[in-house]
């Protein structure tokens, strides 16, 4: 996948442009190229409207049917490849900073949390199995998630009904540190 790249042609001044105070058009071209360099600025002070995404699985551990949290649906301009879509990897920590456990339980979605894994040092934020707790891998859920886009289904059908509004500034932060995506 290709990194951050959505950088627009440079907004050249045009010969026509229209005769004001310099200072007004000079803002104004400003922040057209502030904005062109940096798709995701969008995202200032406000909050971002989120809808949270699963999908379903069978817990490897107790197989028990679980539904595990594999991101974001939002704004597809704020999403870093445009599909509308943000991987949890982005958006763990606010996901379990906002959302409520009573009501991930109340959609039969186990706890979202740090979890120590065998495979990853330090642990992760994590799905578990909502009945035995056991850590659902987050390689496994983009697997899911994989597998569903393949079938060509739109993302908006991951859409858990849980909706959230969250300042994405530390995500898109943590977007630029990637080298994942
Ligand atoms: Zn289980």
């Amino acid at each position: 996948m290709t990194q951050n790249d959505h950088h627009s042609p440079s907004t050249a001044p045009e010969p026509g442009q229209p005769a004001g105070p310099a200072s007004v058009t000079s803002l104004a071209d400003r922040r057209r190229a502030r904005e062109a360099a940096l798709p995701q600025a969008q995202v200032t002070a406000q909050r971002a409207r989120l809808r949270v995404a699963t999908v379903d699985d069978t817990c490897w551990c107790c197989h028990a049917p679980v539904r595990a949290i594999a991101g974001a649906i939002a704004d597809p301009a704020l999403t870093p490849d445009g599909s509308g879509f943000l991987p949890l990897e982005l958006v763990d920590e606010l996901l379990v900073a906002e959302l409520d456990p009573r009501e991930l339980r109340s959609r039969k979605i186990g706890p979202l949390r740090h979890r120590e894994s065998p495979g990853v040092a330090g642990g992760y934020i994590a799905n578990g199995c909502i009945e035995c707790d056991a850590l659902i891998g987050r390689f496994r859920i983009e697997d899911l998630f994989h597998e569903h886009r393949m079938t060509g289904a739109p993302i908006g059908r991951l859409d858990s009904g849980i909706v959230l509004y969250a300042d994405l500034q530390p995500a898109q932060r943590r977007l630029g540190r990637s080298t994942s995506l």
